[in-house]
Order: structure tokens, then C-alpha cells, then sequence
């Protein structure tokens, strides 16, 4: 049985060889990140023609996802770093102060107005919580702090507010910069940082769209509001990120577990993605093997029901980005042999309003209990696909399509296999057995296997399947 869990692999100077990137894609990266925090636009773009150029040349497909940097808050420089600091100290984040001017009194901001959201009785979070901060005054500009917990702090951390309540936008205007290269770059995932509410992906879908380009966005909820907020950001988006790193510092490290369950399963409910991230395999960033707690992490939100697991600086950064690669492999695998987590239930009591919608349900339910070995979907934009990947299924989805986007875009769905139908025909029966043959072809089926298949007519139309076919394989003969 093919992996149905995804693995998202973040893009870095640990990966630029040649030799790595495609050691990483056969051990199974299936989407690859780019981090907008980081590097270049034409480092980005280098990376982005050479992911497609090495998948094209093993006949994989390889989802881009690129992910903005959005308004992450963080303090200046300090003249000599980094500096210390211990409880009881007092230490002043002052927007005054010159960025290149911190030093053991007090440091500089990214962010002009971090003084009006904050109040004494509040607490800042510096360097992913490494540094606890108790606001005693504000004037103007000036936050005047006592530290709780201290430790080394050295320039450019990030800052967080307990509880949330940050008020920069979402979209920065380096952002906006980014999504246009997005567009240029024909990303085939937009993940946007920081979002509050549904209106932050709105506005970011507007801008990809003005820059001439869509493709499937993924909230990334590591904001205390954004989990009030979640419904409407789920309808917004296409895809969420549970962002545990920025999550944790806002939330509270111990709430994020429970998050993560609830966030899965509220997305899959809603026809929506979902990316489990951050620190999944950390220890890998210098270890050539996962702790047993870092298994047990990735293999729970196999159990969740997330659609991918994701490096950060472990492939970015890292020591062993293949490793951690063949490591998320292995552990997916192992954790998908235990029943898939149950989300279809209360769908059977629904009402569909979509011929489409209700064949790539009846796919699912037939297929389980009349033991199909393959879905095979001819599909044009992949949504018949989406809703039978929100089942709970093990018979693997293949999507069957020309269209390279649509390829690209399943990359990220639980159980979907992207596969090339490079067919000109528009006749039903020849399609049908075209896709057939390319199942067995593959080895996803054999001789006397059963097969479900879906498609639309008439041929080619997005959004048309109202057709399901149950075959056994090689019961007919071909010319
Ligand atoms: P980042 O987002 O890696 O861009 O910070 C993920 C997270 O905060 O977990
Ligand atoms: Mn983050």
C-alpha cells in the first residue's frame, strides 16, 4: 500500500545539491516549502525550477508551497551579542530605540506600534518563549519589563504576546511583494503567516488573483485569534497549518495537542487540508535518528487524520535532511496500518447539493464494501478527489488528470495519487480503459482486481464527474 500520509519538506542550503534533492524526493517528499522568511527572490526561483526539473526527470510530481513571511515581531540588534539575561532584571523594548542599538538595558522593535497593544500585567514571549518578559509601564513607545525567565537573547528574535492581541495585518508589504512572486513562480500551494480572521485570505486570494495566478491557500493558525476565528478562516482557505511554533508561544505550549486534534478534524469536516508542522523530527537537525517521542509525534498525527507532516529546518538547515525524510516515511507508514481515524460518519445523514459531490461519496462507500483494490478519478480540477480523500478510506485515490496544476495541487491530499493521463481522447470507454491500463501498468492493480472508476460527461469539464464504473481488471479484451 502506497504512503497515504504526505510529507512537506522545507527547502534550504542543506538541500540545494542536486544529489539531496533527489535523494529526498525518492525517499518520498511529496511537497516542497519555501520559506519567504529566508533567502532570496532568485534563490527561491532557482529552487523552484530545479524541484520541478529533478520530479520531471523520475516522473514524480512535486507540490511548491510557498510561505510568506507575514508581520512576525521581533526585536532589534544588540551592539554587542547577545546579551543575558536573569530574573528580576529590568529590560525596556523601546520602538525609539535604533535598531542596531540594543544592549542590557533595553532593544529596538520591527514593530512601530507594539506599544498600544500592550499593557502592563501582560506578558512578551522573546525567542519562542525562551526569554519571559512581565510588562511593568508603558510610555509612548517605551515598554518597560521585568524579566521572569531569562537566558541568552541575541538579535532578531521573535516576539509574541500571551493570550494573542497583536494588531499588525496579516499581509506586510514584503508580502504582498511575495505573493506576485508566487504568481510568477506558479506556486502551487500559498501559505499565509500570522492570519486573525476569514478577510486576511480574502485579501491574499485578491492579491494572487490581480497578479494573475490561483492556487491553494493555506492558513497558518499560530495566533491565539485565529482559533476563535477558525470557521471562517477554514472557509477562506483551502488548506490550514498548525503551526506549532508560534502556536505554542501564543497558546501556551501544554494547549497545543488537543488544538491540533481539534483543528484536523474541523478541517477535514469542511472539506479542507490539513498540515501538521514544526519540530516534528527537531532532534534530526543534528542526529541521524528521530528521538522515540519525535516518532510517537508524527505517528499521533498520522492517527489525527492530518494530510501531511512537515520539516522545518530539519531538511532547511539540517544534518540529515534525507534521514528525516526516510524517517517520516517509515513512521507514516507504521501508524497508516491502524484504522484510519473515523470523520465520514455523520456524512452518510447529509444532503449533497452537488451531483459530483455525492459520486465521489458513493465511490468511497462502494469501494469499501465491495473490496476495490483502486479509486481511479478522471478528474479536471481534483475536487471529485478532495471530497472522497475526506472519507475514511484505505483504497488509494488515483487521480487521474492532463492537467499539470491539478497533478500538483493533490500532491497534498491523504491518499491521493497524482498520476499523468496524457491522453487526447474525449470517448468515454476508450478513457476508462486507458486508465486501467495505467493502474496495472503502475502495479497498483493486477489481473482480476476490482477497480472504481469516476468521471464526468461530457469529457473535460471541470466540476462534472457524474459517472462511477466498477470494473475488474483484465475482463475484457483490448485491441
Ligand atoms: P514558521 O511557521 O516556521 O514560518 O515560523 C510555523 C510555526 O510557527 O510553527
Ligand atoms: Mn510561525
Amino acid at each position: 500500500m502506497p504512503r497515504r500520509t504526505k510529507i512537506v519538506a522545507t527547502l534550504g542550503p542543506a538541500t540545494d545539491d542536486d544529489g539531496v534533492l533527489d535523494a529526498m524526493i525518492a525517499a518520498g517528499v511529496d511537497v516542497v516549502r519555501l520559506n519567504l522568511s529566508h533567502d532570496t527572490h532568485a534563490r527561491h526561483r532557482v529552487r523552484v525550477e530545479q524541484v520541478r526539473r529533478r520530479a520531471l526527470a523520475v516522473d514524480r510530481e512535486v507540490g511548491v508551497l510557498i510561505d510568506l513571511q507575514g508581520p512576525k515581531i521581533r526585536i532589534g540588534r544588540f551592539s554587542d551579542s547577545p546579551i543575558t539575561l536573569a530574573p528580576g532584571d529590568i529590560f525596556t523594548i523601546d520602538a525609539s530605540c535604533p535598531l542596531e542599538a540594543g544592549d542590557q538595558e533595553r532593544v529596538g522593535t520591527t514593530y512601530p506600534e507594539l506599544g498600544q497593544d500592550v499593557a502592563p500585567g501582560d506578558t512578551l514571549l522573546l525567542d519562542d518563549g525562551g526569554v519571559e518578559l512581565l510588562v511593568q509601564a508603558v510610555t509612548g513607545p517605551a515598554i518597560r519589563c521585568r524579566v521572569v525567565n531569562g537566558s541568552k537573547l541575541s538579535n532578531n528574535k521573535g516576539i509574541n504576546k500571551k493570550g494573542g492581541g497583536l494588531s499588525a495585518s496579516a499581509l506586510t508589504e514584503k508580502d504582498i511583494e511575495d505573493i506576485k512572486t508566487a504568481a510568477l513562480l506558479k506556486a502551487d500551494f500559498l501559505a499565509v503567516s500570522f492570519p486573525r480572521e476569514g478577510e486576511d485570505m480574502h485579501l491574499a486570494r485578491r492579491l494572487l488573483n490581480e497578479a494573475g495566478w490561483d492556487c491553494q491557500l493555506v492558513a497558518k493558525i499560530e495566533r491565539a485569534e485565529a482559533i476563535d476565528n477558525l470557521d471562517e478562516i477554514l472557509d477562506a482557505s483551502d488548506a490550514i497549518m498548525v503551526a506549532r511554533g508560534d502556536l505554542g508561544v501564543e497558546v501556551g505550549d501544554a494547549a497545543v495537542p488537543a488544538l491540533q486534534k481539534r483543528m484536523i478534524r474541523m478541517a477535514i469536516e469542511k472539506n479542507k487540508l490539513a498540515i501538521t508542522a514544526t519540530q516534528m523530527m527537531e532532534s534530526m537537525i543534528t542526529s541521524p535518528i528521530p528521538t522515540r517521542a519525535e516518532v510517537s509525534d508524527v505517528a499521533n498525527a498520522v492517527l489525527d487524520g492530518t494530510d501531511a507532516v512537515m520539516l522545518s529546518a530539519e531538511t532547511a538547515a539540517g544534518k540529515f535532511p534525507v534521514e528525516a525524510v526516510a524517517a517520516m516515511h517509515r513512521v507514516c507508514l507504521e501508524a497508516e496500518k491502524e484504522a484510519e481515524p473515523d470523520f465520514s460518519g455523520e456524512r452518510l445523514m447529509k444532503s449533497f447539493l452537488r451531483a459530483d459531490e455525492a459520486i465521489a461519496m458513493s465511490a468511497v462507500f462502494t469501494s469499501v464494501h465491495l473490496h476495490v483494490k483502486a479509486i481511479a478519478a478522471l478528474t479536471e480540477s481534483g475536487s471529485t478527489c478532495l471530497w472522497m480523500s475526506r472519507l475514511s478510506t484505505r483504497v488509494p485515490i488515483y487521480a487521474l488528470t492532463p492537467q499539470v496544476e491539478t497533478r500538483r495541487k493533490v500532491t497534498l491530499f491523504r491518499g491521493v495519487y497524482p498520476i499523468n493521463l496524457k491522453t487526447e481522447s474525449k470517448d468515454r470507454e476508450v478513457l476508462l480503459a486507458e486508465a486501467e491500463e495505467e493502474l496495472r501498468r503502475r502495479g497498483a492493480v493486477r489481473e482480476g482486481d476490482l477497480i472504481l472508476l469516476t468521471i464526468g460527461e461530457p469529457i473535460g469539464q471541470a466540476g462534472g464527474t457524474n459517472t462511477m464504473k466498477i470494473v475488474r481488471v483484465g475482463a475484457h479484451k483490448r485491441n
